[in-house]
């Protein structure tokens, strides 16, 4: 494969597959894989840990000031401890977008991700990083799957983790009013980037979308 520069950025909804396809395609180019969502979830679990209000803006925007987060081989880290699997509990799923409304919050998060990626080289996904955390990032993606195919995928993914019986129509509403905030928040919603590539994924396989997408970046 021959040799390709520059920051490939990967948004979309919950559970379009894009975490998946992101760390399959960093590994086959030799990237930095960068999970923007799993920054804010872990933010979201230190504050529910602290009791800290997640509708409260400020009161999150100052704890992100005092918070080290970190992602290495791998792992996420916050304050020094490995918060992995931790921040994919229900709890940090169903309060990660009210704290992902904050300014400061962004603002911390996206400071740190733009540092990861100045030195090129990275595969980022998230909501907002075509459209703003990367502006000139060069290669851009957008992947979605119906509502129900994403639930779906949730909800194997819960039950992997060991989370029991995870209600199909549960996991269905939580994806759709986290998709609804995502998008509607006032600072950098979920959108597709306007020179974004937009694959639906509903029908593929992680195998299948991360080929298509080397294929589209081969092609350059
Ligand atoms: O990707 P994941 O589902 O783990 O993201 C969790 C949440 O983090 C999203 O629902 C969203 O509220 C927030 N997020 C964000 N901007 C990003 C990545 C995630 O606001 N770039």
């Amino acid at each position: 494969m021959a040799e390709v520069e520059g920051n490939i950025t990967i948004d979309g909804p919950a559970g379009a597959g894009k975490s998946t396809v992101a760390r399959l395609v960093a590994a086959r180019l030799n990237f930095l894989y960068v999970d923007t969502g799993a920054m804010y979830r872990a933010l979201t679990l230190k504050a529910l840990r602290a009791g800290i209000e997640v509708e409260d803006e400020e009161a999150v925007g100052e704890l992100a000031g005092n918070t080290r987060i970190e992602l290495r081989g791998g792992r996420v880290y916050c304050d020094g401890e490995d918060v992995t699997e931790s921040i994919r509990a229900p709890r940090v799923s169903e309060a990660v977008s009210l704290v992902a409304r904050s300014r400061r919050v962004r603002e911390y998060m996206v400071q740190l991700q733009r540092a990861l990626a100045a030195g090129g080289r990275v595969v980022m996904d998230g909501r907002d990083i075509g459209s703003y955390v990367l502006p000139e990032a060069r290669y851009k993606f957008f992947l979605t799957a119906s509502l129900q195919e994403r639930a779906r995928r949730r909800a194997a993914e819960l039950a992997r983790q060991g989370y029991r019986h995870p209600d199909l129509e549960a996991v269905e509403a939580e994806l759709a009013r986290r998709d609804a905030m995502d998008a509607g928040r006032e600072i950098a919603p979920l959108v597709q980037a306007r020179d974004a590539l937009r694959i639906d994924t509903t029908s593929l396989a992680p195998a299948e979308v991360v080929e298509r997408i080397l294929r589209i970046i081969q092609e350059g």
